[in-house]
């Protein structure tokens, strides 16, 4: 396999990229600079390298504790657990929320042997004790984030939080991160009850 076929299958192992735009981006790729090309590959290579997990909340970070989790400005009396990182960046543009959060890396799901144990749950219970008084779940509305939201309602329960769920603004099936700002802060501002 020579050199170009290689990155055209680097590119198509990507999500939503097929063999078509993969074949697009590797040309393009040739037409640049080899410096360009260069700083490319090495923020590649450094992202994989110095990106990991917050200690704390478990977002994507390149230090132990995340800016959220080390802020002063933020409320710790409140955390929002999300799937993924890319929910606390959509949730952070809608600048409504001032709490803390805390990522989750997925949803309980049975039918893929996605058990408690394999997303960052255990983390999240050992956070819940201390001067905590709301946990707000803003999980996607899936099966499998609807399973996971009660699983966390039984669990936090000795706890005697007060826990809310984002309100259904969000698009049914939808994707957290791809509901639009206002949508999600009028989401956020009247969750409910769980
Ligand atoms: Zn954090």
């Amino acid at each position: 396999m020579d050199a170009l076929d290689r990155v055209v299958e680097q590119f198509s192992s990507l999500p939503t990229i097929g063999k078509k735009t993969a074949r697009r981006l590797a040309f393009h790729l040739l037409r640049q600079s080899q410096e360009s090309v260069d700083e490319f590959a090495t923020a590649i290579v450094q992202m994989r390298s110095q990106v990991r997990e917050c200690a704390t909340c478990h977002t994507f970070t390149d230090q132990d504790c995340c800016t959220i989790c080390s802020s002063a400005k933020r409320d710790r009396t409140v955390i929002c657990v999300v799937e993924q990182p890319s929910d606390v960046l959509a949730i952070e543009r809608t600048s409504e929320y001032q709490g803390l959060y805390h990522v989750l890396h997925g949803t309980i799901n049975p039918l893929d042997g996605v058990g408690p144990d394999e997303i960052r749950l255990r983390e999240l219970v050992s956070r819940l004790g201390g001067g905590l008084v709301e946990l707000i779940l803003a999980l996607n509305p899936t099966i499998e984030g609807e399973v996971t939201t009660q699983y966390i309602a039984k669990v936090a329960a000795p706890f005697q939080l007060k826990l809310t769920r984002i309100a259904r603004g969000v698009p049914v099936g939808a994707d957290l991160e791809f509901a639009d700002d206002a949508t999600l802060r009028k989401a956020i501002e009247g969750r409910v009850p769980l």
